[in-house]
């Protein structure tokens, strides 16, 4: 599918409208050198950069639009520990030994933006703590059990709220249970990805926006590889796809295994700062245990931001303010009064598993790395992965390589076929849903 420009989708974010941008950065208008080439200006091309040059690597990162167009300024904000796929997916695959690495990692993906935030001092409205909630008996034992589970075996705690205590922790009638972890939460994402950008920049990376990348042509045994744009181009000895669902023609053979799917997002007007503590007195971030899930929190201006719903189709839905709306009633009904300010959305880059897909572009020659399939999980995770990245360009590629042995399925169907494939399962999921 070719994703159209998304001028609704990506204009009317309360991100953008929250922010002052920093003067557009130049395009690349010449050829240039560099160890490193970046294909993305969103977390996981950043992350890379910034790491690359903390390891003293010359990097130039080419953004097609502006640092943050993607889904790195656009999405929900919530920082939550593991990966869009349940731990067991990874296990399966790798043993469980691999998959508490794994595990591990996710955490320390929370603990990057920590160290950054600091280090940087990426002021992004941080917010400790995550409830999970489930929204019927038989979703509420699950949910118990994997409690259970996470503490027993990969000794992580959170705590376990029963129906009684669940009001104490959100006034909406819609959940019967939930888990609170303390050590995910939530931030602002675009202030977030714009101080990483400044901060890459501050170690010295160049980053050139609008600069849309049209091809590369592989190394040879006599020259590294070039990144080509419309304008100029960058010699280098490394190249990093991190394009998310955008890359489109420069990487085919990667662009079957993921499935752009559109998720949405509506913020409302600032409530009174009493109103807004009472929905969620912790101010944590919330997420439904659902497949197709909602997902919400609270602004550092007292806003409800609001995500949920899916589509498979490249145009903006109709009616989106008012239909993300009733999803927000439906769990709050006591903000019928309230004005909804701002609807917007992305895509995330599904996996046929949902476990992310890292690796080498071998069709595109050798050291050409990529990070896809976050999933809807890549707030936290892409910063990680862009310092797996540069550990492995800088000679230990073995926590890089623990991701890159997943195995993945391409979507049945290839471009034409995905679309319906996956608005077929998701229909089965969204049945699984209500059961
Ligand atoms: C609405 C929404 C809500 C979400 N909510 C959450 C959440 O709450 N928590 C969470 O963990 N995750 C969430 N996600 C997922 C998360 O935002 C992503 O996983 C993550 O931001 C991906 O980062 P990225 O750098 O891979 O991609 P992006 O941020 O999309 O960046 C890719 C960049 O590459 C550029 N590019 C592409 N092709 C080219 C090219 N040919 N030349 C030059 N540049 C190019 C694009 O312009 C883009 O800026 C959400 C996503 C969306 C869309």
């Amino acid at each position: 599918m070719k994703i159209s420009s998304e001028p609704k989708l990506t204009t009317d974010s309360y991100y953008e409208a929250s922010v002052v941008r920093p003067l557009s950065r130049g395009a690349l208008m010449s050829e240039m050198t560099a160890d490193v080439c970046v294909v993305g200006g969103g977390l996981a091309g950043l992350s890379a950069a910034l790491e690359l040059r903390q390891r003293g690597y010359s990097v130039a990162v080419l953004e097609a639009k502006h640092t943050g167009w993607g889904a790195s300024g656009r999405n929900g904000g919530q920082v939550i520990a593991g990966l869009a796929c349940d731990i067991a997916v990874i296990e399966k695959q790798l043993g469980f030994e691999a998959a508490k690495r794994v595990w591990n990692m996710t955490l320390e993906a929370i603990d990057l933006i920590h160290e950054r935030r600091a280090q940087f001092k990426i002021h992004c409205d941080w917010q400790a703590g995550y409830l999970n909630g489930a929204v019927n008996a038989k979703k509420g034992r699950a949910l118990a059990a994997w409690v259970d589970d996470m503490q027993k075996r990969y000794g992580y705690e959170q705590q376990f709220i029963s129906q009684a205590e669940v009001r104490q922790w959100i006034d909406s009638p819609k959940f019967v249970a939930m888990s609170h972890d303390p050590r995910s939460g939530h931030l602002h994402p675009l202030k977030y990805t714009l101080g990483m950008a400044k901060a890459a920049e501050s170690l010295g990376a160049t980053i050139c926006e609008n600069t849309a990348v049209t091809g590369i042509s592989p190394a040879t045994a006599t020259s590294d590889a070039i990144v080509h744009s419309r304008e100029g181009s960058v010699r280098a000895k490394h190249v990093l796809l991190a394009g998310n669902v955008y890359l489109d023609n420069v990487a085919p053979a990667l662009k079957p295994r993921i499935m752009p799917v559109g998720t949405y997002i509506v913020a409302s007007a600032a409530m009174d700062r009493n109103r807004a503590q009472s929905l969620i007195p912790s101010r944590a971030a919330i997420c439904d245990t659902n497949f197709v899930l909602d997902y919400f929190r609270l602004s550092a201006d007292d806003r409800m931001i609001f995500g949920g719903r899916v589509s498979y189709s490249a145009v903006t839905p109709m009616n989106l303010a008012p239909t993300m709306r009733e999803r927000m009633l439906a769990v709050f009904p006591q903000l019928d009064d309230v004005a909804i300010e701002h609807a917007w959305g992305g895509f995330v880059d599904i996996t046929m598993n949902r476990a992310p897909d890292f690796g080498r572009a071998e069709s595109l020659g050798k050291n050409v790395y990529y990070l896809q399939g976050f999933s809807g999980h890549g707030l936290a995770l892409t910063g990680l992965a862009g310092k797996l990245v540069a550990e492995a360009i800088a000679g230990n590629s073995e926590r890089f390589d623990t991701f890159a042995s997943l195995k993945h399925r391409a979507f049945p169907g290839g471009g034409l076929l995905r679309t319906p494939a996956l608005v077929a399962a998701m229909a089965w999921y969204r049945l699984r849903d209500r059961i």
